[in-house]
């Protein structure tokens, strides 16, 4: 279905959420169009192994992202590749515009997901996912009585090095400052831990390792003096960005840039809905991401269904007033 059609939903991103949400309308029979600028999958395309997908004791990040694509397409989702640059409000439908073209819908579930900050030094792109992660429920059991450092100071940062104290042998916080950002009743549980050290007033300049990571370089941030610290695990902790551009205008997000939603994934906007990542949430997973889309799906063929019985009356009205004339 292309042109001038209005799809019965857009969906913005193609990450678990999003193909989720897919699967699920797609399914329902509404006319589904799934926008992805980059490889479907999302942070999956990422992750080199993933061992808390029910059903998947363990499977490749790439290898759960074509799943999941697959399963959305076999329904009849069309996919469409292009980068969501903006979704309007346009009473009765939706404006989605995708490098330039404006598709139309008569909902719009997003999904776009959120970014981890990277530090952007040398070997962190290149052992990405050979012992550098930005997930420790994902990734912490690899482990297993090894030692790791966390970089970062935020609460992310202490509750994760707390959590990967169930497997690593040791755990070293590498802060840039001599004092962390994290909530005291955290910082006190890293504090009163005996796996867990700090290295105050440093930066990570490098991640070193020829193929699997074997330590960091860090520096002084006071006197700039370098030295390289052992470690199999790099988890990097400083902070995460929502992929909203798409929706700035729209005034559905929080101070942080997060989309807000309510139970059933629903926006303050009629018929635009939020899954995954992209929203306020306690738990970014993809299980958890996999649950929003199949409710935001559900809200979203509810909505489809009023919009058209409304219509539907509004059209029935008019016929009847000029038949009245
Ligand atoms: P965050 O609060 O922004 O903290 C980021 C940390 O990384 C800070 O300590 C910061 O250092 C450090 N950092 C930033 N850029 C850096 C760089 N280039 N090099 C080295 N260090 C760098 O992020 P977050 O911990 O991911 O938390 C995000 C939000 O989620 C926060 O609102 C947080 O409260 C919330 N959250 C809550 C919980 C919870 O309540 N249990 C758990 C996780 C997250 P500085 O301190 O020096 O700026």
């Amino acid at each position: 279905m292309t042109g001038t059609c209005v799809y019965d939903v857009i969906i913005a991103g193609a990450g678990p959420a999003g193909m989720t949400a897919a699967v699920y309308t797609a399914r329902a029979n509404m006319s589904t169009l799934l926008v992805e600028n980059s490889q479907p999958g999302g942070q999956m395309t990422k992750t080199e192994a993933i061992e808390n997908y029910p059903g998947y004791r363990h499977i490749l990040g790439p290898d759960l992202s074509r799943e999941m694509l697959e399963h959305s397409v076999k329904f009849g989702t069309e996919v469409l590749n292009g980068n969501v640059e903006e979704i309007k409000d346009d009473f009765p439908y939706k404006t989605v515009l995708v490098d330039g073209y404006p598709y139309q819908a008569k909902s719009v579930i997003i999904g776009t997901g959120a970014k981890h900050r990277s530090l952007n030094i040398p070997g962190e792109k290149e052992l990405s996912g050979f012992g550098v992660s930005y997930c420790a429920v994902c990734d912490g059991a690899f482990f297993e009585d090894l030692e790791v450092v966390v970089v970062g100071g935020g609460d992310a940062a202490v509750e994760e090095a707390v959590f990967l104290t169930r497997f690593a042998s040791k755990v070293t916080v590498i802060h840039r400052r001599d004092e962390l950002r994290a909530q005291r009743i955290l910082q006190n549980r890293a504090f009163a831990h005996e796996k867990i050290e700090f290295i105050w007033n440093h930066t990570v300049e490098e991640i070193l390792g020829d193929g699997m990571v074997s330590g960091v370089r860090i520096k002084h941030t006071i006197t700039g003096e370098e030295s390289d610290y052992p470690c199999v695990g790099v988890f990097i902790y400083i902070g995460m960005d929502p992929l909203t551009s798409c929706v700035n205008r729209l005034g559905i997000t929080n101070e942080n840039g997060y989309v807000l939603v309510d139970e059933n994934m629903k926006t303050s906007i009629d018929g635009i809905f939020s899954a995954g990542d992209v929203n306020e949430k306690m738990l970014r997973q993809i299980v958890t991401a996999t649950g929003d889309g199949s409710i935001a799906a559900m809200s979203a063929q509810h909505y489809v269904d009023y919009l058209e019985e409304k219509l539907q009356t509004e059209q029935e009205v008019k016929e009847h007033d000029n038949a009245s004339y």
